[in-house]
């Protein structure tokens, strides 16, 4: 345990080393090449890991991420327990192949409907990106929400930090170190349970919980990989997961264009930047002070413009209105606003995508509205059998033989009844015992239809009815073709 302490407070007692935005070191005496200029803010040249421990800038946009972050982790852990209808609000059976949500229970043949809901949220995001930028990422991200308001919170609870709001200490005693990982182990732990609860449902959990792990391995094995996941990524990876590891960071900053709303420093303004805290008079507002790459967690500078790496936290932004109030300029040199408005064109969000989007999110929300709503408590669909089309039998009689797909899409277990109700004359009966399916189980079913040989006299088939009904009274009717001499 010793080393593991040494090894995490030797690792990450390199923040204070050059930000990324200084020359890129050369090292004579390391084997590798020294990189030609930044790769990664994380990275030092010679490719070894730079750590990042960020400032905290108290102002007024880290009280509201701060409250909304706190919802959010309340919301995540309490979901899983609400009950809408007797069902969890959420429970994600992958086992079963079963997903509900709000007491709608989904099976695997609900692609029209996964596919509606999927693509619904599509274009959501691709609206809210278009006009706000990477918001999900710097207020909603649960790697943002995790890390910086709970972890690093416990980070500075036992290693404390230099000055209100300054960085980390650096050398801190082993005691206070492994402290610090058994409350991480515990929240990650607790987090790891709260997850696979999404999937099994807190009964289940709770039963789990109270055997032995030989009993439940795989289950067990989830929880053990997903709370070493989390401890990996909260302990070591962190902010390397949003710059090098999160498609959906790279999606969002690909879908940003000039009039998107980021979090952009003001060069207009700013530039030319004067070294000194109460330089006045000539030159731009920027003091050079270093307090936005101070704050930053992905250890960028934002006054060199856009970059991949910026997730929009908007600590820069409280970290230079505080330094701006310290030197009486106005707020707001490093604000939300949009390449346009920064460079003086118009301000407006309006453009053709933020109409288009949100009308193909209404269309395909409507579809999925509507398809949910008509959806039949069970799914049949008529195939005929293979081999001979009919039979005749001596008794004169003719006979098709089809077999019925059943798909029970109620929330009950169901029997199925079978009539023809055109042509006048035929019979539909089970050619097995009569079908009983559970909740979202499926079956294919022999049905033997039978008739006077002189239904299809004439033509050598006759189109017909047939009627499916469930055990609650609910009807379906399928066309179905009978064949027969002519
Ligand atoms: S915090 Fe503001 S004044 Fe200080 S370096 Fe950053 S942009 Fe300039
Ligand atoms: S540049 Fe500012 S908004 Fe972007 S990640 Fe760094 S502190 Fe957050």
């Amino acid at each position: 345990m010793q080393l593991i302490v040494e090894a995490i407070m030797s690792s990450q007692s390199s923040s204070s080393e050059p930000r990324p935005d200084s020359p890129p070191q050369t090292q004579l005496d390391s084997p590798l090449i020294p990189a030609g200029e930044m790769v990664l803010p994380t990275l030092h040249g010679d490719g070894s890991r730079r750590w990042i421990n960020p400032a905290l800038a108290q102002g007024k946009y880290w009280r509201r991420r701060r409250n909304l972050a706190y919802a959010l982790i309340a919301f995540f852990v309490t979901l899983p327990h609400l009950r809408y209808g007797g069902k969890p609000i959420v429970l994600l059976d992958i086992a079963a192949r079963e997903f509900t949500f709000f007491g709608h229970t989904f099976y695997p043949t609900d692609t029209p409907l996964v596919a509606l809901l999927m693509l619904t949220v599509f274009f959501t995001v691709m609206f809210i990106t278009a006009v706000g930028g990477r918001l999900w990422c710097g207020w909603g991200c649960p790697q943002t929400v995790y890390l910086e308001f709970l972890f690093r919170p416990i980070d500075r609870l036992f290693a404390g930090t230099r000055g209100k709001g300054g960085t980390p200490k650096r050398s801190v005693n082993a005691f206070l170190q492994v402290a610090r990982l058994l409350v991480y182990l515990a929240c990650s732990l607790f987090l790891a349970h709260t997850f696979l609860s999404y999937f099994i449902g807190t009964e289940e959990l709770s039963k789990w919980m109270q055997l032995s792990p030989l009993k439940h391995p795989q289950a067990f094995g989830v929880m053990a990989v997903a709370t070493a996941a989390l401890m990996y990524n909260f302990l070591f990876f962190r902010e390397q997961l949003c710059m090098v590891a999160c498609p959906y960071g790279r999606f969002q900053s690909v879908m940003l264009d000039r009039k998107s709303l980021i979090v952009t420093y003001d060069i207009h303004r700013g530039e030319p930047r004067h070294k000194g805290r109460l330089v006045t008079g000539t030159g731009g507002d920027c003091i050079d002070c270093g307090h936005c790459t101070a704050v930053c967690p992905t250890g960028i500078d934002i006054r060199n413009g856009l970059q991949m790496e910026c997730i929009h936290c908007t600590q820069c932004i409280d970290a230079c209105n505080d330094v701006m109030e310290r030197v009486k300029k106005p707020l707001g040199l490093i604000r939300y606003s949009s390449q346009d408005a920064l460079d003086g064109n118009s301000k407006g969000w309006f453009r053709p995508r933020t109409f288009i989007y949100p009308a193909l999110a209404l269309v395909t929300s409507t579809l999925f509205v509507l398809v949910l709503w008509t959806k039949f408590s069970f799914d049949a669909r008529v195939l005929r059998s293979p081999g001979v089309p009919y039979t005749v039998l001596s008794s004169r009689t003719l006979q098709n033989n089809f077999r019925i797909r059943l798909v029970n899409r109620s929330q009950q277990r169901e029997t199925y009844q079978a009539r023809i109700l055109v042509p006048e004359g035929a019979t539909a009966q089970w050619s097995d015992v009569e079908p009983e399916l559970n909740p979202g189980e499926n079956a294919l079913m022999p049905l033997v239809i039978t008739g006077p040989v002189g239904l299809t006299s004439g033509t050598g088939s006759v189109d017909g009815t047939l009627e499916l009904s469930d055990s609650s009274g609910n009807k379906k009717l399928l066309h179905l073709r009978l064949l027969g001499p002519h």
